[in-house]
């Protein structure tokens, strides 16, 4: 042991040459290493060498852990060491030792920066030296200060550079089937906090390490669960199974997707960030082998600083340099994922000047060590010169040696050039400001007086959450575009966040129609949202007289005082009109079916009136609280208005899921509840029980499947029965829904009882994908559902549509011809001709024109192709959008949509039908 201990400590020494170069660890310190070495536990260096799998999967920088008197180890609170076969660790048990941690060590220190949807802590540790931990304050608001570097002088902000320090974040445990990284991290804070080691030592000075635990806390646990459930006894590659159907509440794999923020976990580590500013933010998951390190790879974000582009390959080349030299063999970079969307979680430190970093490791999905192979990645390639094997026993302390080896070498590069780093940040915080008063656009204007404001608020809203300053004008604003009322929003640019505001405001052009991307290639909130932003070229906009906006409350309105008939609301397309539905489900309320004038104000088709007397309810004040609190439009009635109008009845609802698909579902179910809209969420279970139409008269079926049959025959039945279910072991388990057997789908059965729910008079809707679901099986007899050909290609981008039938129903707010709508990748329909002019409601236009942000290949294919079908069936109807008419909290455009449909359901009418002669004809003989 002796002699690995020498062995190791002169490869420490060769590794600090770097360190000296910049003359960081003081050669007193090097000194006192040598002269009197820290005791190691050797029990951990021999149960490390153990559960390695070869020798080369381990690296000198964690083959051993220091023994500390005072401060406790990982294993001395959990009763392993970090990687032991078979172990994974609950949250609640993960925040318990950075606890104690922290009451141990003057140099660990916990915050708590908010709750999960189920009530976890969400947690950020502190990690450095003991200076710099009880000087936290103070290297906080250094970086605030570079962060918005229009208050320094650049004599001002070198001086703060030479006495700040970066904060280097690290986060596991977002996806919660990547489970190494929350076990990693812990032995990661241990060592940062007590080794002596020149590399610990240079960065615990020179650097403040901070930690997300856990980013999923919910999905940690259930996921813990599911593995000690079901996943610990597997042996094989070909044995293993998926995981549970939820990890959060929501969202699953897209909590990394979450680009407006909606998840209250993904809200609360930005609102840390924007007091924080850690210049680097690096995200742990585990997929390919045996470690690719994120180097930001084409297609890029032009809008986003160049220094950036060549920050992120320097921190990546170094550790796979780092890493080839102790012999580690599959590190790569360059070929995986790319720098085009802004939503990945740890993006919030690119958007706002910072750098995002990523990982990916090789996991077992658990704690298990198995044999593994590999297909792809095993290649040399240039940015690939020692590739992983196509073969290979994989455990999990081989992942932990792998990410921690790469996050000290990050953190070794960092504290060798700590103050390049703060300068990368300022530069890049100050060019934001510069290129918004050089480079147009030079902002954007959100006209006042938009038709529903609503959708402003949420626009405006979601830019502040963001630190993106918003100011409302104080007078009138003249520039070439055109002039905008007092009271419009002004986004200048030159702001430390005008790059963001560019990014999420701007057309999305995307550079090369050859190249794939790893998600989205379109996101403009204007385009999103249906709400009107201008992009103004001319530079006097930043002359434009504007008090600062914190938050956007859009307080709704009653006209005409108390009303002797009844209230009307007016439907201009807020998606809170449904909640005003919901708030008054008590009161009758009619839509009216065509629009009327009261006084001065327009109510346009579906505006609610709502009569006043209804059995000696205030209606009044019930109409005045909500409609204020709403943001809504509403006028008082001395009279019914003479239009036709129908009875908004309260319907029963249901949102179907399958096990195997819960994320797009889980949107949806965000969005619902949101806007406070209820419903029950059923799954195979419940329709296979039967007589669906006397439990509900809507069923919603959110995107989900990928065609009629996955969703019919879900997830392929294994041996024996999986359930989903609580149990006095498994707490984690079981919520959100329970089944005993989670697998083999709805099936037949499931369909007969679909069809009989249609028949009796219920309503069907279903959303992209889910639409392949009626075609396919046909409860839509005549209707086709098709695929695009393999010369297509639409990663997310927001294209046109066209209403065909304003009138109906779904489109109650819509006031134009054609609206943007995100392209969801469902079915190309096709129904026929005799059905078309009154079935097809909307058509999506086609062609490049068509194109509004982002890329679709080939967009000639989609011409004229139906974008939303309403077909009647016996006595109910199915809807079906070939669009998603609620994507992942951004296009609140379309919302409505789905909402409208809902309200409406027992009304919905479509035009008469033409005569047709030879359909008669033929019909009458
Ligand atoms: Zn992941």
């Amino acid at each position: 042991m002796l002699a690995i201990h020498l062995i190791r400590k002169r490869l420490l020494m060769v590794f600090t040459t770097l360190a000296l170069l910049v003359a960081v660890a003081s050669a007193q310190q090097t000194a006192a290493q040598q002269t009197k070495p820290q005791e190691m536990d050797e029990d951990f260096a021999r149960s490390v060498k153990e559960w390695t799998t070869k020798p080369e999967f381990i690296s000198p920088l964690v083959d051993h852990l220091p023994k500390s008197q005072s401060v406790p180890s990982p294993k001395e609170i959990l009763g392993h060491h970090i990687g032991a076969p078979g172990k994974l660790t609950y949250y609640a048990d993960i925040i318990n030792y950075y606890r104690q941690l922290a009451a141990k060590s003057p140099r660990v220190k916990v915050f708590t920066i908010g709750s999960t949807d189920e009530g976890r802590q969400c947690v950020v540790v502190a990690v450095a030296s003991e200076e710099s931990i009880k000087n936290l304050d103070q290297y906080r608001a250094y970086l605030g200060q570079l962060a918005d570097p229009r208050k320094l002088s650049e004599q001002q902000a070198r001086e703060i550079i030479s006495k700040a320090k970066p904060i280097y974040h690290v986060m596991g445990g977002l996806h919660s089937s990547e489970t190494g990284p929350p076990e990693m991290l812990m032995e990661l804070a241990y060592r940062l906090a007590t080794e002596d080691s020149p590399i610990i030592k240079q960065i615990r000075d020179n650097v403040i390490v901070t930690i997300t635990p856990a980013a999923e806390p919910d999905g940690r646990d259930r996921y813990v669960d599911w593995y000690y459930r079901y996943k610990i006894d597997e042996k094989s590659e070909e044995e293993t199974f998926g995981g549970p159907p939820y990890w959060g509440k929501y969202i699953f794999h897209d909590n990394n997707r979450d680009i407006n923020y909606s998840q209250v976990t993904m809200r609360a580590l930005l609102d840390w960030y924007l007091q924080w500013h850690p210049p680097i933010m690096h995200e742990l998951h585990e997929s390919v082998p045996f470690m690719y390190t994120f180097s930001g790879q084409a297609p890029q974000n032009p809008t986003l600083d160049p220094i950036l582009y060549g920050e992120l390959p320097l921190f990546s080349n170094f550790e796979m340099s780092q890493m080839i030299k102790y012999g580690m063999p599959g590190v790569w970079t360059h070929a995986f994922v790319d720098m085009w969307s802004p939503g990945y979680l740890g993006f919030m430190a690119s958007n706002h000047n910072g750098m995002l970093r990523m990982y990916e490791t090789f996991g077992n999905a658990g704690a298990n060590t198995m044999k593994r192979k590999v297909d792809n990645q095993t290649t040399r390639e240039w940015y690939r010169p020692l590739p992983p094997y196509k073969e290979v026993i994989w455990s999990m302390r081989n992942n932990t040696n792998y990410m921690q080896t790469g996050v000290l070498s990050a953190l070794q590069f960092t504290s060798s050039f700590p103050k390049i780093v703060l300068e990368n940040f300022y530069q890049k915080s100050r060019n934001s400001i510069e290129s918004g008063k050089r480079d147009a656009p030079f902002g954007y204007v959100i006209p006042a007086g938009q038709r529903d404001m609503t959708r402003v608020a949420f626009l405006v809203n979601t830019l502040r959450i963001q630190g993106i300053e918003v100011g409302r004008a104080t007078s009138e604003i003249k520039v070439k575009e055109g002039a905008f009322p007092v009271g419009s929003f002004v986004i200048k640019r030159d702001q430390p966040y005008g790059r963001l505001a560019k990014i999420l405001l701007e057309k999305q052009d995307f550079p090369d129609a050859n190249l794939r991307t790893y998600d989205d290639t379109g996101w403009t909130m204007g385009l999103m949202t249906g709400a009107e932003v201008k992009e103004i070229a001319d530079k006097s906009i930043l002359d434009a007289a504007i008090e600062p906006v914190q938050k956007l409350n859009i307080a709704g309105a009653v006209s005409g005082g108390q009303a002797t008939a009844a209230y009307a609301v007016a439907h201009y397309g807020s998606n809170n009109m449904i909640t005003l539905r919901y708030r008054l489900k008590d009161l009758k309320a009619m839509a009216v079916e065509q629009s009327f004038k009261e006084g001065a104000t327009e109510f346009p088709a579906g505006s609610f009136i709502i009569p006043v007397n209804q059995g000696g309810k205030d209606v009044h004040k019930l109409i005045k609280q909500a409609v204020e609190g709403l943001g809504l439009t509403a006028a008082a009635l001395s009279t019914m208005p003479a239009a036709p109008m129908h009875e908004l009845d309260i319907p029963r609802v249901a949102v179907y899921s399958t096990w195997g698909s819960t994320q797009e579902v889980g949107w949806v179910r965000h969005a619902l509840d949101r806007f406070e809209m209820p419903y029950d969420l059923i799954y195979k279970e419940r329709v296979k029980r039967g007589d669906l139409r006397s439990s509900y008269d809507v069923i919603i079926m959110p995107n989900q499947g990928g065609s009629g049959k996955r969703i019919v025959y879900d997830i392929e039945p294994r041996s024996k029965p999986i359930a989903y279910t609580k149990t006095e072991r498994f707490k984690n388990l079981g919520v959100y829904g329970e089944s005993e057997e989670i697998t083999g789908g709805m099936g037949l059965q499931g369909v007969a009882e679909f069809e009989k729910f249609i028949n009796a008079g219920g309503l069907l809707i279903t959303m992209g994908t889910a639409s392949f679901f009626p075609a396919e099986f046909g409860l839509t007899r005549s209707i086709e559902a098709g695929r695009t050909s393999s010369q297509f290609y639409a990663p997310g981008p927001i294209i046109e549509a066209e209403i065909l039938q304003s009138g109906h129903p779904i489109f109650y707010g819509y006031s134009k011809k054609t609206v943007p709508v995100r392209y969801a990748n469902g079915p190309l329909l096709q129904i026929p001709e005799r059905d078309r002019a009154r079935q097809v409601l909307m058509q999506f236009t086609g062609g490049e024109k068509s194109v509004l942000s982002g890329l679709m290949r080939n967009p000639a294919e989609i011409r004229n192709r139906p974008a939303i079908v309403d077909a009647p069936v016996g006595n109910g109807r199915v809807i079906l959008f070939a669009t998603n008419p609620c994507y992942r909290w951004q296009n609140h455009g379309e919302f409505n949509m789905l909402f409208n449909a809902v309200m409406n359901y027992n009304d919905i009418k479509l035009p008469e039908k033409k005569p047709d002669a030879t359909a008669n004809g033929e019909a009458k003989q």
